[in-house]
């Protein structure tokens, strides 16, 4: 992947971001609070280094389990990434808030034995 800048925000657009470089990693991560968290059956992470995201507007945090915050849109209740501080370092991206989300493949599914579906392996 390339090391330009990806582009991204929230519905309503009062959160924006610019992750720069390539991700270290797309995954899928099958888990309930995942499921809970986007009201989707999975979510699709983008994980970047944190010093490599860049937020116009701080956007709000909610704590999701010990050690581990969920970043949304107080106006419009997008669901922006996730931080644990099992990876102080990281920040995971969720891909639906790219602007180009088609640009990022995952490469692996986390908590599989959660999963709703089977996946192809
Ligand atoms: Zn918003
Ligand atoms: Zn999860």
């Amino acid at each position: 992947m390339s090391s330009d800048k990806h582009n991204g925000g929230c519905m309503c657009g009062a959160v924006r971001f610019i992750a720069h470089g390539a991700p270290k990693l797309v995954a899928n991560c099958h888990c309930k609070d995942c499921r809970r968290a986007s009201g989707a059956a999975f979510t699709t992470f983008v994980d970047f280094a944190r010093d490599k995201v860049v937020f116009s507007q701080a956007p709000a945090a909610y704590q999701s389990s010990p050690g581990a915050e969920r970043l949304y849109c107080k106006t419009c209740g997008s669901p922006i990434a996730y931080r644990g501080e099992g990876s102080p370092t990281e920040i995971n991206m969720v891909l639906g808030a790219f602007d180009s989300p088609q640009q990022f493949t995952p490469t692996e599914d986390c908590h599989i034995l959660s999963a709703l579906w089977k996946t192809q392996q």
